[in-house]
This record gives C-alpha cells, structure tokens and sequence, in this order.
C-alpha cells in the first residue's frame, strides 16, 4: 500500500494507550511476507515482524508505538478521522508516531536488502508506564536468540525543518522525594518549634537549577529541577512541620544516581530528613560513528539536502530500552512541534521524504 493511504488507515484506529484497537492485526495482514509474532502482556499487545533474508549478515530493525495519547478538547477536526488540509494530514497520532510506523512499514516492501534479517517492532505501550511493551518484545527475541544488531525508532526527532535532527541517545531521568523534617508549633513561640523551611533556606540555592554536571559535546547539563515545594498547613500561626521538595535530574551518562544521593546527602548534613530517588530511565549514548549513525546521516543528507545534527535532546523514549540490550540504536522522525498537542498534524511532505530516508537507509545499509 502506497504510504499515505497506508498513514491513513493507521490514524482511524483509536488506539489509546495501551489499546491497539486492531492496528496491529491489519499492519500483520499488510506485511504478509514478514512472519508475525504477537507478544501478549497483562493486556498489552505488541507485534514483532520479521523475515529472513540471509544465513549471514546484519539484523536491522525499526521500532516504534502504535497507541497515542488522549486526543483533548477543543480540535477542529475529528482526531481520529484524518483530515487534509493544504500540505498538512491532521489527526491524533499524524506525528507521535504514526508518520514513523508507517513510513517503515512502506519502506520494508518489496525492498532490496543485503544483510540477514529485518525486523518490525511495534507496539501499543509506550504512551503509558511502558512496562509490557518493547521491553517484552526484545526479551522475547533475546530468547530466540534473534536480537538486532541495530535499531532505528522511528519518534519524531525534528525540530525546525525536516531533516535536521538524528538522536543518537537519550539523557537518563532521576525523580526524588526530599522531606526535611521539624517540630510543629505556635508562630509566636520560635523557639519552642523546629521549622523545617528556616533549617532548609539557606541551602535551597544549591538545589534550585543546580548544574551537578556541565554540558559536554553530546549531552546538556544535568541538573536538578524542582517541581513540588510545599511545607505546612496553610495557617499563618502555625510554623510546618516538615518540608518536602520534590524534583527531577535529567541527566548523563556521567551522573550517577549514587552521586546525586552524595550530593544531597551532603548538602542536608546536620538535619533530619528522609531522601527517596528512584531511576526511572538510564541514559545511553550510541556512537556518532557507528554503522547505524553514520548510515542513516547519509541517508538523511541525501533526501534532505540538509546535514542532521546528532544529539540527544528531549525526554525519554523506547530507544532506550534497546540500549539495554546492546542494541546499536538511533531515532529519526518527523518534525516534532505538535506531538500530544491538539489539532496534532504532520507535513505530508515530510512524511513521504520519511519513507525514502527508510528505503535508502535499508538499500544502502
Ligand atoms: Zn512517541
């Protein structure tokens, strides 16, 4: 099916996380020359296609996730009926990323390849937790002895112009709980109270924004950003008895978590306070001149006319559970300016320059 009409058949499934909503039978029935495998967790369902070409040689594979986000209020269009405006297809979806699958999807067909195995990896939990989805789906090849070489996700990657941005890696998250604690008391009386916002002022400064680890080449600074600050019972008479901060690290491969437990451990010294960080994704990077990287660039540049810029910009994706299994893995996509938004809408343009990038990436790998 011809790339478009393939976009718009994919864009009427209601698949909201974790619902696939049938997309991923009718993508099986559309690549009838792959062998399907559906991998089925706790109500999660992903689709692995794949097909031999050779005894020996390279498994390249594409990822990426077929449910989508709430649609909100307020669109102009149905989203979930796609809809063409002037160069635009409008739907929930039409960039987080269905533009991705189904450029991969038109690229695989019929394709000329010279390394073993190519491999579809979709799946319908990524929005959400994502416990069940990719993560499932690689353990499951890992068994059968069947793990990639190299991956591509196919999220959206661009930010100005289609063409300019490869993610060759994804900086890590770290989310902490911080409560300093105290004793509740009469404002009037100090002295008889220990309050947990005097102990702490003077050290905020070091937690607000603070730059554990600078920027390099590859990664911005890894800093702590705060997002809860709260502390009493919203009384003018009574001082709080405790003071909890919540906030976020994104961070580089050169933070650990460990560090930042040092660091904050350190920075409350002589104070009671509980501190709780839990890792929510690890960071990685992949080689800017590894196969993958320096292979799709290529590609990138010779559809585009434009020189990608490889860096490791944004929030998390599924790129990085490939890492874990030492999967060589980049992401390119479309331009990513209306992912989650309303009135979500993709260049169709971009998308058929999208599929040839797949194509030239497949043929020339
Ligand atoms: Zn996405």
């Amino acid at each position: 099916m011809k790339g478009l009409s393939l976009l718009n058949e994919l864009l009427r499934f209601k698949s909201l996380t974790p619902k696939d909503d049938g997309a991923l039978n009718y993508i099986a029935l559309e690549l009838d020359e792959f062998e399907a495998f559906f991998i089925e967790k706790e109500g999660v369902k992903n689709l692995l296609l794949s097909k031999k070409f050779a005894d020996i040689g390279e498994h390249l594979a594409f990822a990426g996730h077929i449910d989508v986000v709430l649609p909100g209020e307020g669109w102009d269009t149905p989203p979930f009926k796609p809809t063409q405006k002037g160069d635009f297809l409008y739907a929930r979806g039409a960039v987080d990323m269905k533009s991705g699958l189904a450029a991969f999807i038109t690229a695989v067909q019929d394709v000329k390849f010279k390394g073993a195995r190519l491999s579809l990896i979709i799946t319908s939990d990524e929005e959400g937790e994502a416990k069940f989805g990719t993560l499932e789906v690689l353990k499951f090849m890992k068994e059968k002895n069947m793990l990639p070489d190299y991956a591509v996700v196919a999220e959206p990657t661009c930010e100005s112009t289609f063409g300019d941005t490869v993610k060759i890696g994804r900086r890590g998250s770290i989310n902490a709980k911080l409560t300093i604690k105290g004793k509740q008391g009469h404002v009037a009386y100090p002295e008889k109270c220990i309050n947990p916002v005097h102990l702490f002022a003077s050290r905020l400064a070091q937690l607000a924004n603070y730059e554990l680890v600078g920027k390099d080449e590859n990664f911005e600074a890894s800093r702590i950003i705060i997002t809860d600050i709260r502390g009493g019972i919203e009384l003018s008479n009574v001082t709080p008895n405790e003071l909890c901060i919540m906030f976020n690290v994104r961070h580089s491969p050169k933070l650990s978590l460990e560090d930042l437990k040092q660091y904050v451990e350190k920075l409350c010294e002589g104070l009671e306070f509980s501190l709780d960080l839990k890792q929510g994704s690890k960071p990685f990077l992949t080689d800017k001149n590894s196969k993958i990287a320096t292979k799709l660039f290529q590609s990138v540049s010779k559809i585009t006319d434009l020189s990608p810029n490889l860096n490791t910009k944004g929030g998390t994706s599924d790129a990085r559970f490939f890492a874990e299994f030492g999967v060589s893995v980049v992401e390119f996509g479309v331009k990513n300016e209306s992912m989650h938004a309303i009135n979500e809408r993709v260049s169709i343009a971009d998308f058929e320059k999208l599929c040839l990038v797949f194509r030239d990436l497949i043929e020339n790998f």
